[in-house]
């Protein structure tokens, strides 16, 4: 049986460690990172998303804002709350809670954060930083598989890693950071989407698997090699009428199908998914220190 990455206990354990250097810049009487998230429209799992972040900053002492936003609001009453939060010391890192109503113009809205205070990594500039393995904020699902991998002394350096999707949120940026030549990165990195014929002429020969597809249980054994390292990025919903709920959540892996041929493994749920808000916490203490240090 695969020893289980178990993203609870690596999230509380960044958590604390926050928790402790909040409560130190407190003790001498330092000012303390804050976070603000916009909330656009009331998508019931959006508010879920926004009011977890907005908890755990608390939890952490951090300071934590939650603007509440009409789905109506114009591109321009949005850009200049924006730019009221760039200019606004008491807030680090500003978050704007995606994805927004169709008529509002997404990527006009991730441009229009002052780049510093991009604690979500999907400003043009982060992007390119992150590329060219220049410091940069990693999007924090990315940030929250590679913290992982370090935690658990997994190597990637000169390793086959197979990453299965391309989003901009998941596949794309964990590629790039993978591939940088830097400790903890360094890796030979393969990136397969839907327009692969055979992924299983790729998955077969990856040491160590990510997948971030949004299809349930879609890895299975006869797709890994023995003794891989499979991190699930995946949170499907399927229906389950054993479960009070109607439905349960699984991976994008069928992890019945692979736990006795992997190595190590992320469980869904209390994997990857826990890291997400972790790294956001750790993104927004960092946008603090460099704002300290002005840069
Ligand atoms: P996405 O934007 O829908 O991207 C899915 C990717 O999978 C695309 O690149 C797509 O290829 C690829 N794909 C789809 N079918 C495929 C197939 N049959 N073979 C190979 N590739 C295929 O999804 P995402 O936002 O990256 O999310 C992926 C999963 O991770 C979802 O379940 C999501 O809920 C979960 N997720 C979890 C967290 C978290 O844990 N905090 C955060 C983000 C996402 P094309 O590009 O060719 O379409």
């Amino acid at each position: 049986m695969a020893t289980l990455i178990d993203g609870k206990k690596i999230a509380q354990e960044i958590k604390e460690e926050l928790k402790e250097k909040i409560n130190s810049l407190k003790q001498e009487g330092k000012s303390i990172p804050g976070l603000v998230t916009i909330l656009v429209g009331d998508s019931p799992a959006s508010q879920l998303y926004v009011n977890s972040k907005s908890k755990s900053c608390i939890e952490i002492g951090m300071h934590s804002k939650i603007e509440k936003l009409s789905s109506n609001i114009s591109d321009s009453e949005l850009l200049d709350l924006i730019e009221q939060y760039n200019h606004d010391n008491n807030y680090h890192g500003i978050l704007v809670q995606l994805p927004l109503p169709n008529h509002i113009n997404e990527q006009k809205v991730i441009e229009s954060i002052d780049f510093k205070k991009d604690v979500d990594g999907f400003h043009p500039v982060n992007v390119g930083k992150l590329v060219t393995g220049n410091n940069s904020f990693y999007p924090c699902t990315p940030y929250g598989i590679v913290e992982l991998l370090k935690r658990y002394k997994i190597p990637t350096s000169g390793r086959h890693v197979v990453v299965v999707g391309r989003s901009n949120i998941v596949g794309k940026p964990v590629a790039n950071i993978l591939v940088q030549k830097k400790e903890g990165a360094n890796a030979i990195v393969t990136v397969c989407h839907s327009a692969v014929k055979d992924i299983s002429q790729f998955t077969k020969s990856a040491d160590i698997l990510i997948a971030a597809i949004g299809k349930p249980n879609f890895i299975n054994s006869g797709m890994v090699k023995e003794g891989v390292v499979i991190i699930d990025v995946g949170i499907n919903r399927i229906e389950d009428t054993t479960c009070s709920k109607g439905y349960r959540i699984v991976g994008d892996v069928d992890f019945a199908s692979v736990k006795d041929k992997a190595s190590f493994i992320t469980p869904v749920p209390g994997g990857v998914g826990l890291m997400t808000i972790a790294m956001l916490l750790k993104n927004t203490y960092q946008a603090y220190l460099n704002f300290q240090s002005g840069n």
